[in-house]
């Protein structure tokens, strides 16, 4: 049986959306869909507010209840059959989302077990034989398949075989 490692953060979790309402909770601005194409949210607003979305990523309950990508449960659940697979997220930099992500993903993927999420310092560890992940820097000491997850910072990066939703993914591994 081949192994995927799984993203969390943008792969099958809809963080950006997140981000997006408690920022208009807390500054009463929104974001424009196309400003964001190709970019860094943190770099869609004033230079003292950069920090905040690390902050948003290290208080509690920001994680728990985090939108799901379309089709994610629905296809990873059928990957799940016929794939070791690794939900996977380097989240030691914020400790105070370690436990939500945890709940997060056995709530949203009730057919994963613990012992199927790995919450580490960083992805370079990782052996599967595919990895799926938003965010290409990933890929750089893996040695297996990358897929990367379309989102609208990495909107413009060429190089990698793509998958643009959860729907494609299960065209190319199913
Ligand atoms: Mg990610």
């Amino acid at each position: 049986m081949q192994s995927i490692a799984i993203d969390m953060d943008e792969t099958i979790a809809d963080t950006l959306a997140k981000f997006i309402s408690w920022y208009r909770r807390d500054f009463g601005v929104d974001f424009d869909h196309d400003a964001l194409r190709g970019k860094e949210i943190s770099s869609l607003v004033p230079p003292e507010r950069r920090g905040i979305f690390l902050k948003y990523l290290d208080t509690p309950g920001f994680c728990r209840d985090i939108p799901v990508i379309p089709d994610a449960p629905e296809v990873l659940e059928k990957l799940n059959s016929r794939y070791e697979i690794y939900i996977c997220s380097s989240a030691m930099e914020f400790p105070n989302s370690l436990k939500d992500k945890l709940d997060w993903t056995l709530e949203y993927f009730p057919f994963l077990t613990w012992r199927q999420v790995c919450l580490c310092g960083n992805k370079h560890l990782i052996q599967t034989d595919i990895m799926i992940d938003d965010r290409s820097r990933n890929f750089q000491y893996f040695k297996g398949r990358k897929i990367l997850f379309t989102q609208n910072h990495n909107f413009s990066e060429t190089g990698f075989e793509r998958a643009n939703s959860w729907k494609e993914v299960e065209k190319m591994l199913l």
